[in-house]
């Protein structure tokens, strides 16, 4: 039977897509714009993604040109996931912007964590700042003491401007070693040019770890050749709904692997149960 855990989609929500930016979207996932009412209430999204073989899934705001990632679209998020203990809400935030705003990173992460019940922090470094810059360090200092985990992307981006210089795993490692308690996700696993960085650096750090949205998982042996020695690092994510198909076509992939049992096991539920557990995600 299959189940699985899926550590990384996006709420989308229409109304704040432009004219120009929501065909990008559509192309992206006709099915989703010819089904539009999986998104317009959390039963209804929780329904479609049971039936995708999805036990718990962590959710990200999604990119809005009209509303862009702030406090008003989290907002929208936690008031969406209220409720349904399957859908697990991780904060997007631009730690740069907030400072530019007078504000503190740590201040807003406490707020909503406390407050709105956010499970996890998620960071986009190729917007403009390396991981391991010093400003970010008390925002990770809350991260560890509220025990949530945090999120990079690290790989290629889809959206314009985006540099990938800012997405080089090995920044992250100095992450690891001076928050030893702070769980670290490589998001995209390195997409495009560092997936040997992003192997090594999981295989390296205890607290290390790869989710495998974004790529097309036919090719994650490929990306990945030795996978089964970070066995214990790796998380399904299918990047929903930024995908051509549908997560159940992902799932059924990464059964046809030449992987152990026990290493697809892992990747598609063990790992995230453990980081649920763990972070108490649920
Ligand atoms: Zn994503």
């Amino acid at each position: 039977l299959l189940e699985a855990i899926d550590f990384h989609l996006h709420l989308i929500n229409i109304e704040w897509l432009s004219e120009d930016i929501r065909p990008t979207f559509e192309n992206l996932n006709p099915f989703l714009f010819n089904n539009i009412s999986i998104v317009s209430s959390a039963s209804n999204l929780c329904n479609y993604l049971k039936g995708e073989g999805i036990k718990y899934a962590v959710f990200l705001m999604s990119y809005h040109d009209l509303i862009p990632l702030n406090e008003v679209s989290n907002e929208f998020l936690y008031k969406f996931c209220k409720g349904y203990d399957m859908l697990i809400p991780f904060l997007s935030i631009e730690p740069w912007a907030i400072n530019m705003s007078g504000r503190r990173g740590e201040d807003v992460l406490e707020r909503f964590v406390k407050d709105m019940n956010f499970k996890g922090l998620k960071l986009h470094p190729p917007t403009g700042f390396f991981p391991n810059e010093e400003y970010l360090y008390p925002l990770y200092r809350k991260a560890e003491e509220l025990n949530i985990p945090v999120m990079f992307h690290i790989g290629s981006s889809i959206f314009p401007n985006m540099k990938l210089k800012y997405c080089d795993p090995i920044y992250l490692e100095d992450l690891a070693i001076d928050f030893p308690d702070l769980t670290i996700i490589m998001a995209h696993g390195g997409r495009g040019i560092y997936y040997n960085k992003a192997f090594l650096m999981a295989k390296l750090h205890d607290n290390i770890y790869i989710d495998i949205s974004g790529l097309p998982p036919i090719n994650l042996l490929k990306y990945f050749p030795d996978l089964e020695e970070i066995s214990d690092k790796v998380l399904f994510g299918s990047d929903w709904p930024s995908i051509p198909k549908g997560i159940k076509e992902n799932l059924k992939v990464i059964l046809s692997l030449p992987l152990k049992d026990s290493t697809i096991e892992k990747i598609l539920f063990k790992n995230a149960e453990r980081l649920i557990n763990k972070h108490g995600l649920i």
